[in-house]
């Protein structure tokens, strides 16, 4: 099996004011050539420190642990000269904040031919601008405007543009952690179609972080659901839809349901401190179904279904400890 990502026990450590904590503690996940994998889970669950750590990205201060394997080369720990090189043409990252990463002073342009140049200095500057038209073509911007500067874009432009710039090497893995936010329901749906010829045409393996399930819906194979550093349900997204096994899951699927809206909405309570992370589930303080286990054993991903896992002690294997008459079957 051909794969695009490949993440082994991926941590994402941050110091605080209260301490040092993992923000991503300990994630597992092959992302296949040719798929989107949706990353689901409520705000300061992970997602967006695991996208930015699978192309080494952290804030000052932060470590990224573990291994993300692209192509056969482990971006957590090759040099930075290497991972430089990963970046855009091994893995992308496509994001919420456009100008975070546009120069003002630099034509749209030069900013492609000067990304595409450090991943391949033989590029002309003529072809590398017959790229940057094409890219931007791909993401509903007339080419003709290649030549402006990013203050003459709209917000929702220059997210697009970022987006160009995103594809325009056509990378084996795209990490788009929310692409689609600040966009209107047109652009939103012609930014999903370019996500989907990229894996069915060119093999790009996504993992498309996000809010709303309606997206994960529409564009996703798989879902994985991330609660405190943790992935605790992953699985095909029909399966994840309409038979859930994780009780976050559940409650995270009947409260968006019940409120008639494709916007994640969370379950009540508030997750842990992972400062200190409780001992046992990390889930079980706000868990209908928390048993004396719940709070002494930890659980691992288990197989619950066809290609479902669930990291909950009321399945067998997820804490081999655990005594089969104290569980409550599903
Ligand atoms: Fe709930 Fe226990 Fe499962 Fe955690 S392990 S989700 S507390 S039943
Ligand atoms: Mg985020």
């Amino acid at each position: 099996e051909k794969l695009a990502a490949k993440i082994r026990d991926l941590r994402v450590g941050y110091r605080t004011s209260d301490g040092p904590l993992w923000a991503v503690d300990g994630v597992d996940l092959n992302l296949r050539a040719g798929e989107c994998v949706g990353l689901v889970g409520e705000s300061g669950s992970g997602k967006s420190s695991m996208g930015r750590a699978m192309l080494r990205l952290m804030p000052p201060g932060g470590v990224v642990q573990g291994e993300v394997e692209i192509d056969d080369r482990d971006i957590v720990n090759a040099p930075e000269s290497t991972v430089r090189k990963m970046r855009g043409e091994g893995i992308s990252l496509m994001f919420q904040e456009p100008m975070t990463r546009l120069n003002p002073l630099m034509r749209v342009s030069d900013h492609f031919v000067e990304m595409i140049r450090t991943h391949q200095p033989k590029t002309s500057r003529q072809r590398a601008r017959t790229m940057a038209r094409d890219a931007l073509m791909q993401v509903g911007i007339p080419p003709t405007r290649v030549d402006n500067y990013p203050h003459e874009f709209s917000g929702g432009m220059r997210q697009r543009v970022m987006l160009a710039m995103a594809i325009v090497l056509t990378p084996r893995t795209i990490v788009a952690d929310e692409p689609t936010t600040a966009l209107d329901v047109i652009v939103e749906s012609q930014i999903l179609s370019l996500l989907e010829r990229l894996r069915s045409e060119e093999n790009v393996g996504i993992l498309l972080i996000t809010h709303n399930l309606g997206v994960v819906a529409e564009a996703c194979d798989r879902v994985a659901v991330m609660y405190a550093g943790r992935i605790v349900e992953m699985g095909p997204v029909d399966q994840i839809f309409n038979d859930p096994k994780h009780p976050y899951t559940r409650g995270l699927v009947a409260s968006t349901i019940s409120l008639n809206t494709t916007e994640l909405h969370s379950v009540g309570g508030y997750p842990p401190n992972l400062v200190e992370p409780p001992t046992g589930c990390r889930f079980a303080d706000r868990c209908a179904y928390a048993m004396d286990h719940c709070t002494k054993v930890d659980p691992e991903l288990t197989t619950v279904g066809p290609e479902q896992q669930a990291a909950c002690l009321l399945y067998p294997g997820a804490g081999a400890d655990v005594p089969a008459d104290v569980r409550t079957p599903s």
